[in-house]
């Protein structure tokens, strides 16, 4: 088959990077193929940039590739749970194919609910496999070259500002220089992450994309030494434990559990501190940490975008977040600096509490649970504030090949549409590709 369009791809994310790759393994020429993002290389990445460049928020992730349809947001409802279970497949094919030590990526798979936990948590089961985030670097420089190798062209720090989806052209602004270069295209992979959730959100504005309505989902990330958890990591690596209040329209649900290296990260969205989390395979970083998100999904709420982004603002202080212990002080970073937070006492966490209008009750009650649940940890904790995964309305999609019901030459990909991970968001870009490929 004789392939003649042009394909820009908006982010070298993990979705923008696997599409990529899906295409020109299956002849399709890079030549024809842009990737253009505002971050860097994988060779000039610096871990402080954590959102953005190769493998965009992937790349300085965790890497816990995990290997569930109910997990890391929506796939199997595009493409049905066996489609959605090979597609993710492919992901983690190409996170070993580009792994320098293949046989270091380690699956586990939790099988049983453990009772000590019970009656005060449910506990979610499923695979994950883990890569860990310095083998990332190297994944990136190896999948990055062979893309290359492959004729694939790059624009590094090159942001996107305008996409003209009546014209098929978008502009590409270079903010080291302030200049600006147009580009056309046949088909767009819109892929920009979290990092590009406002330019998602403007252009959906402009163009009045019907969209699908998201909850909120807000709350804090929790640390504490490993030590106090260990008996439920020996049975699930990365567990999820989850309780739900159907009546309350509230599910919470511990996110992205981090261990034996864990570190807490800061990630910059519109301008405020939120929290994160991700932990290192090299014994050298070790500091047997635990840190995962305590995250509610709040139901009801009106406009819970901007519900979200102003209890956001709210809860910062001194240009950065806040940070709360009974008897800890923030951490340290992975790079040996302090975690960027505020630290306040009680009086200040029932300020906190007020912001949340009624819902930070729900976090309080989790932490008080799992302080009879693990006995050990008493006072021995401490909440980096807020945590918060912005769902933007989604745009309403073909779920045949993700592209927008009103311009079916633009897919929406990756978190920029309704994953939440790693394995969802590059599955995304996969099964993107696969139609682009049957032309
Ligand atoms: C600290 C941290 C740890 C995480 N750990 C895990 C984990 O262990 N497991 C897991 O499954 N998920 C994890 N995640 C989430 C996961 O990284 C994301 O879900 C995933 O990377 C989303 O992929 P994506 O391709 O949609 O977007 P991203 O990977 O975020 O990539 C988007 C890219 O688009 C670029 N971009 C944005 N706007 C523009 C623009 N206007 N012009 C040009 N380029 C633009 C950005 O520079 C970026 O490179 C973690 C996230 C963070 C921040």
């Amino acid at each position: 088959m004789e392939y003649k369009n042009k394909i820009v791809i908006v982010g070298a994310g993990v979705a923008g990077v696997n599409a990529a790759t899906k295409l020109v393994d299956n002849g399709y020429p890079g030549e024809l193929i842009t990737i253009i993002d505002m971050g860097k290389s994988p060779y000039e990445r610096k871990p402080e940039e954590v959102m953005t460049g190769f493998l965009g928020a992937g790349g300085w992730s965790d890497g816990k590739l995990t290997y569930h349809t109910a997990i890391g947001g929506h796939l199997s409802k595009y493409c049905g749970e066996e489609k959605a279970m090979e597609l993710m497949d492919q992901v983690i094919t190409n996170f070993k194919r580009f792994h320098p030590k293949p046989e270091e990526v380690q699956c586990s798979n939790p099988e049983a609910e453990p009772d000590f936990i019970k009656p005060y948590f449910g506990l979610r089961l499923f695979p994950v496999w883990h890569v860990g985030t310095d083998y990332l670097h190297e994944i990136g420089k190896n999948w990055y070259d062979y893309l290359v190798s492959k004729g694939v062209k790059f624009e590094w720090e090159a942001k996107v500002t305008a996409i003209d989806f009546e014209n098929q052209t978008g502009t590409v602004t270079v903010p080291q220089s302030d200049l600006e270069h147009p580009f056309e295209y046949d088909r767009l992979i819109f892929g920009v992450g979290k990092s590009g959730i406002d330019f998602g959100k403007q252009l959906a504005e402009k163009y009045y994309l019907p969209t699908e309505p998201k909850p909120v989902q807000i709350g804090v990330r929790f640390e504490a030494p490993q030590h106090h958890f260990q008996k439920l990591i020996d049975v699930s690596y990365d567990f999820k434990l989850y309780r739900k209040f159907e009546d309350k329209g509230v599910s919470l649900r511990s996110f992205c559990t981090n261990n034996n290296a864990a570190y807490v990260a800061v990630e910059e969205t519109y301008g405020d501190h939120s929290y994160n989390g991700h932990a290192k395979k090299d014994e050298a970083y070790r500091n047997d940490m635990t840190n995962f998100g305590i995250l509610m999904e709040i139901q009801g709420i009106d406009d819970p975008f901007t519900w979200s982004r102003e209890l956001v603002e709210k809860v910062q202080a001194h240009g950065t977040g806040l940070y709360y212990s009974p008897s800890r002080k923030p951490s340290t970073t992975s790079e040996g600096d302090n975690v960027s937070a505020h630290q306040i006492d009680w009086m200040g966490l029932q300020v906190v509490a007020e912001y949340f209008q009624g819902y930070f009750e729900y976090i309080s009650d989790f932490i008080g649970d799992m302080k009879k649940v693990f006995p050990t940890l008493e006072d021995d904790w401490g909440i980096y504030i807020p945590e918060v995964k912005y769902l933007s309305p989604e745009p309403l999609v073909n779920y045949s090949d993700l592209s927008l019901v009103t311009y079916p030459n633009v897919h929406f990909v990756g978190d920029a549409l309704s994953a939440r991970g790693i394995t969802v968001s590059g599955a995304q870009g996969t099964y993107v590709a696969e139609d682009i490929l049957k032309l």
